[in-house]
């Protein structure tokens, strides 16, 4: 069995050295315990910031330890009477071609509702974290002109699909590439541009109308945030999902420097982390699953294939190689 550890801790953008592939014997198992063979593993932005030795909200990266992070696999030896072998489960013990885990860490997944990858991505943490970001933190509500940055990203497509189900009356994204804006048209939004064709705020303006914006779904921070402040109406909502912009930075960020804004215009800007909303994991799922079966939500995937370059599928996904989630799969 094979796993990926953190070799050093990377400064500014992560490179292939910071990482290492390594062999790891297999423990045996102790009662409550399963053997999951993984066959699928998620990279996620957030994992950059467990790279770092700071408190956070998640525990750092340990150098020289195997990394963790979202997976689904097949068991293959069970002594828990909940499990068995053959069963799909999802758990927290991905980077590596074999986990041991407690049976109560690996949740058993229905892979007739929704593909193994879509628990990964739009059926898991990603959906709930766009729709409760949504929904929760920035009190969406029927009618509002929604504006979600890196909105050909796995939460980000997510999040605008999702307004635009609950009834939104415009959606705008903006991503880094002239495909990707492509995608967003396809995939339901009434407007989409790419940040790199010119001033984030300029292009805002002239996606928005005359009737600016109502809700913000902040995945990038910067000058995405502050774009956003000047065009938001009043009483406007910002979800603070994530910052992308500033994690491989080692320079504090400017942006925004338009924040008294806030004030006169009376902002919300309340910031999120998605576990915190887990316990409407189930009510999530149910809607997930009305939409992905109506059609109304449809998500893209990114596969790299082979453990080993999963350090690689992490570093490409922090420059924007994905379109909807990046998964590697695991031989
Ligand atoms: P994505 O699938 O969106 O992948 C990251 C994307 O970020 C890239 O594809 C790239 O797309 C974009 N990006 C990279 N650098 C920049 C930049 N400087 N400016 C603008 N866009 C950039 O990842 P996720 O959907 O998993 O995560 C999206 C955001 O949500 C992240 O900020 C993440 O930290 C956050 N998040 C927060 C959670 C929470 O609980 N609060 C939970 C999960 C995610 P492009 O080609 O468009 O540049």
């Amino acid at each position: 069995s094979r796993e990926i550890q953190l070799a050093s801790r990377p400064e500014g953008w992560p490179a292939e050295e910071n990482f290492r592939l390594a062999e790891a014997g297999v423990p045996a198992l102790e009662d409550g315990q399963v053997l999951v063979r993984n066959t699928l593993m998620s990279v996620d932005p957030y994992m950059r910031g467990r790279m770092n030795d700071a408190k956070s909200y998640v525990p750092p990266f340990q150098v020289d330890a195997p990394l963790e992070g979202g997976a689904v696999g097949e068991v293959v030896e069970s002594r828990a009477g909940t499990h068995k072998p053959g069963d799909t489960v999802l758990h927290n013990l991905g980077w590596r071609d074999y986990a041991v885990l407690d049976a109560k860490r690996a949740r058993v997944i229905d892979t007739t509702i929704a593909p193994a990858s879509a628990y990964l991505g739009a059926m898991g943490l990603t959906g709930l974290t766009a729709w409760a970001g949504l929904t929760k933190v920035a009190d969406f509500r029927e009618g509002d002109a929604v504006f979600v940055s890196g909105a050909a990203g796995a939460v980000g497509s997510m999040a605008g699909q999702i307004a635009k189900a609950l009834g939104a009356r415009r959606i705008i994204g903006s991503a880094g590439s002239d495909e990707k804006v492509r995608r967003l048209r396809e995939l339901g939004f009434d407007a989409a541009f790419n940040y790199h064709d010119g001033p984030v705020k300029e292009q805002l303006k002239e996606a928005a109308g005359a009737d600016g914006i109502d809700v913000y779904f902040d995945n990038v921070g910067g000058d995405h945030l502050e774009a956003a402040i000047s065009v938001l109406n009043k009483y406007g909502r910002v979800a603070m999902c994530g910052a992308i912009s500033a994690y491989n930075s080692t320079e504090p960020q400017s942006a925004p420097r338009n924040l008294f804004q806030a004030i006169g215009k009376e902002l919300t800007l309340k910031g999120f982390i998605a576990s915190s909303y887990n316990q409407y994991a189930g009510e999530f799922a149910s809607l997930m699953a009305g939409w992905l079966q109506d059609g109304s939500v449809r998500y893209d995937e990114t596969f790299v294939d082979g453990l080993e370059n999963a350090p690689q599928a992490f570093i490409d996904l922090m420059k924007g190689a994905n379109t909807g989630k990046m998964i590697v799969r695991l031989a």
